[in-house]
């Protein structure tokens, strides 16, 4: 038998990817540490974000710095010990927030963003993970419609691609969520964004439907590469046991750079450090997922249990949590509904793979022409899972494809535009 396809990250994108290869016929196996916590999927908010084709970076964004700085509790911080690091990706970032670059960007985004549920459709059926799905819509908060109104050019892009959506007012949100603040008085309900209602328990069906088609699962963190003339052979684990691999893929989310690098690309790909807190009783129980934008959280319910996460943190993979950013979430959370039980919250940090232009990379390496990349999500991984992993079953098959993933290649950060 030839030896399977590797697929290294046990997250949305590996296991998307796993099954997506597995489902063309291809054997798999996928190697993850085995420790669900350390991956961002695991934690994230559960928005299948139609239509969210908007990117980090802006034209306003140089603007913004100073106050990513001064506050380290604010919504996006950047922490001043990891500045010099993060210098160059700072600059592609503040580069790729020329309107130009904005909007190319955002068309991008939403080629990916109209094909969420045509593709999340086949993986969720084949798992039996539907149920796990709870319709929208999405509702994105503003304290009022001047705050809406001054999205301006952000929202001009989800029109652009096409979001389907409904303005509230007071009265219409009230009727709606009626255990939401008085200060919020203002939303838009995004009626095509549904959300899963545990992160975790999708990964595990998708996971289970893996190994139920035949998939193997290694537990082990991949250190390197054994090659054979341009093409990779197989993987090392720590501990030195190897894998044989026909082809590999890498979807290590905010690690994967590393393994790429042993591969000789070198791509600027940072942690989008994200905090959550769960709480266990409540006590109010909002009716649909939510984001709060000026605060940059969101809130998903999950059961009996809520979850408010997000924010963006700025520092480095390997540097600890400030849990002050989740104790401040929950401030946000006890602004929105007033009677919010958060005794017995529980925290959680995690990395969004963030690539300055806040595109993935969906691509074989350079050299090594056997190894396909499929990483660096960011803000999106949930919800572009299932596209990128039928993607790169494409690429693993040589199929041709009519989706143009020209925006998605690695080699775009060696161009003149990024140097
Ligand atoms: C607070 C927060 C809220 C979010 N909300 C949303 C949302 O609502 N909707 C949305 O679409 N996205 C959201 N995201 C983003 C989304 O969670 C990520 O983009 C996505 O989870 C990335 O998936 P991934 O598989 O690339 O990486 P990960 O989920 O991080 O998985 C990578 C896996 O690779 C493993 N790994 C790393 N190195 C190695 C190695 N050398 N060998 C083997 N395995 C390795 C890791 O242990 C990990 O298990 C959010 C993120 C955060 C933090």
């Amino acid at each position: 038998m030839s030896a399977p396809v590797v697929v290294i990250g046990g997250g949305f994108i590996g296991l998307c990817s796993a099954l997506q290869i597995q489902r063309r016929g291809l054997p798999v196996t996928l190697v993850d540490p085995g420790d669900p916590e350390r991956a961002a999927s695991f934690g994230n908010a559960g928005q299948f974000a139609v239509g969210e084709v908007v990117p980090l970076s802006g034209p306003d964004t140089p603007a913004k710095v100073p106050r990513w700085l001064m506050d380290p509790l604010g919504p996006l911080a950047l922490r001043w010990r990891h500045v010099p690091r993060l210098t160059p990706w700072l600059v592609r970032l503040l580069r790729a927030g020329r309107m130009d670059r904005v909007a190319a960007i955002s068309a991008a985004l939403a080629a990916l963003s109209d094909r969420i549920h045509l593709d999340y459709q086949p993986l969720l059926e084949a798992t039996g993970a539907q149920a796990l799905v709870q319709p929208g819509p999405h509702l994105r908060l503003y304290p009022s419609r001047q705050h809406f109104d001054a999205e301006g050019w952000r929202w001009d892009l989800r029109v652009k691609a096409g979001l389907k959506f409904e303005l509230l007012d007071r009265e219409a949100l009230r009727a709606l969520e009626p255990t939401l603040s008085d200060d919020i008085t203002f939303a838009i309900a995004s009626p095509e964004r549904s959300s899963v209602i545990e992160p975790l328990a999708l990964m595990r069906a998708l996971d289970t439907g893996f190994r139920a088609g035949g998939g193997t699962v290694e537990h082990g963190t991949v250190t390197g590469f054994s090659h054979g003339g341009d093409a990779v052979r197989g993987v090392a684990l720590q501990g030195g046991r190897l894998i044989a691999a026909s082809q590999i893929v890498i979807a290590a989310g905010a690690w994967s750079h590393r393994l790429t690098a042993l591969l000789g690309d070198r791509l600027p790909l940072e942690s989008e450090r994200g905090y959550h807190a769960v709480l266990p009783n409540p006590g109010v129980m909002p009716r649909h997922a939510m984001s709060h934008t000026e605060r940059g959280f969101a809130v998903l319910p999950m059961g009996d249990r809520l979850r408010l996460a997000g924010t963006v943190e700025l520092a480095s993979v390997d540097a600890p949590a400030n849990w002050d950013r989740a104790r401040r979430i929950l401030d946000g959370g006890r602004a929105l509904f007033p009677g919010l039980n958060t005794e017995g919250a529980k925290f959680w940090m995690g990395h969004r793979p963030g690539l300055p232009d806040s595109l993935p990379v969906i691509d074989r390496a350079t050299i090594a022409r056997n190894v396909i990349y499929a990483f660096g999500h960011g803000h999106m991984g949930l919800s572009f899972a299932a596209t990128t992993g039928r993607l790169v079953a494409d690429l693993a098959t040589d199929t041709p494809s009519n989706f143009d993933i020209t925006p998605f290649r690695a080699t775009r950060f060696s161009g003149r535009a990024w140097a």
